[in-house]
């Protein structure tokens, strides 16, 4: 048996006394990963300390991205809810490892279907003596994680079905990309220059003219290796409809549905396959560099959840509306003091400025703007202007405001 666990993680090990789980965390972990608290019968206010510390030790193993293995004796319910709250807290995921052979494992049956409630991203169950002495873990990169990945890259801004500047920002860049043929038969033959790749910062899709041709592109430039890319809003709201569910006709959305409905069921197939395969963040080159459509803070760096993809896609919103009817975000760039450098998206601003090491490359194209792509590592600009506004902007363009007493 083979169990497969983020290589990131907190991994909590559940079970009776006597199942095993020393023996199985040291057979499967480096001895200064595990973490064995002491959860006994002490005295309220030590055992209260002893929590707090032992809270403290796993949240600062988890911020520093190091996999850690909590192997308590007697783990109760409300030790491993402190548990999923440290993970979340620090943007891990929580995977849970579950004993349940060896003598008292009796002691155990009350809580094994509780504990799929809990909040684990993962539930692995170890059944009995054969399974725990045959078991191999497996560590798997998170998908975020792509430092290996070190370019050089030309990460490309908000393009929002804009083909034609698309084609152009991308032959200004030493890229050859055309379209040939209709209907089935329609497709993209591209060449890039040696060795680079395009980076795309999403939200592919809306307003613009020919959102099926951007997709086209993008979908075959990322299955000949030749790009990588992040979702948008607009393209996480696009899947939502591919998959059935309903959405307001509104941000240009219903434009991309009618150049759709002309497209062959076959290609809606593929564009949900491919939204749905994006993963919220890239974390390039070595650490250096990451890529996520409306920003992304230090402390999420290739590293994936719920809270990181909303961040991710929408940005920090605080809840409410501005006088445009939009949602008000906060300017997270101006708070960011990171080493990575974070190329990003999502709000249209007149120039690309760099602000904190970080850069908005969406300089609003489909409103009549430019669309704009960063050399990396050369850190060169390069944009060609719109051939026209194909949507009139709702509001100017510009960074977001700062947070309410946030001096920079
Ligand atoms: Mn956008």
């Amino acid at each position: 048996m083979k169990i497969t666990i983020p290589e990131f993680c907190l991994v909590v090990l559940v079970g009776a006394p006597g199942s095993g789980k020393s023996v199985f965390a040291n057979a499967h972990f480096a001895a200064d990963e595990i973490i064995v608290p002491m959860i006994g019968n002490d005295a309220p206010e030590l055992a209260e300390d002893q929590s707090r510390l032992l809270q403290e030790l796993i949240e600062v193993r988890l911020r520093h991205r190091q996999l850690t293995v909590v192997d308590a004796p007697n783990l109760r319910r409300q030790h491993r809810a402190m548990l999923v709250q440290v993970a979340h807290q620090t943007y891990a995921q929580a995977v849970s490892v579950v004993l349940t052979s060896g003598r008292q494992s009796h002691l155990l049956e009350e809580s094994l279907e509780h504990i799929g409630k809990e909040g684990f991203q993962e539930v692995h169950v170890l059944s009995s003596q054969e399974e725990l002495a045959g078991v191999t873990i497996e560590r798997r990169r998170l998908r975020t994680d792509r430092r290996d990945e070190t370019g050089p890259f030309d990460i490309i801004g908000d393009v929002h079905g804009c083909v034609d500047e698309l084609i152009a920002l991308l032959a200004k860049l030493g890229y050859a990309v055309e379209i040939v043929g209709t209907g089935e038969q329609r497709r993209v033959i591209s060449r890039t220059p040696a060795g680079r790749r395009a980076v795309f910062v999403g939200d592919l899709v809306d307003r613009g003219p020919a959102s099926p041709d951007v997709l086209r592109i993008v979908m075959h430039m990322i299955r000949e290796g030749q790009a990588l890319a992040v979702p948008g809003n607009h393209d996480a709201k696009l899947l939502r409809w591919l998959k059935g569910s309903k959405v307001k006709m509104t941000h240009g959305i219903a434009e991309t549905i009618s150049q759709l409905e002309k497209e062959p069921e076959s290609f809606r197939h593929e564009v949900r396959t491919f939204i749905e395969n994006l993963v919220s963040n890239l974390w390039l080159d070595g650490g250096r560099l990451a890529v996520a459509h409306a920003g992304i803070k230090e402390e999420m760096l290739g590293r994936a959840s719920a809270l990181i993809r909303e961040f991710c896609l929408y940005g920090e919103t605080s809840g409410e509306t501005d006088e445009f009817g939009l949602p008000i975000r906060y300017h997270w760039a101006a708070e960011y003091t990171g080493e990575t450098t974070i190329v990003y998206g999502h709000t249209p601003v007149p120039e690309a400025e760099w602000l904190n090491n970080t850069l908005c490359v969406d300089t609003g194209c489909v409103f009549g703007g430019r669309l704009t792509a960063l050399r990396w590592p050369e850190r060169e600009i390069v944009s060609v202007p719109a051939a026209r506004a194909y949507a009139a902007a709702i509001r100017p363009f510009a960074h977001p405001p700062l947070r309410p007493g946030f001096s920079p």
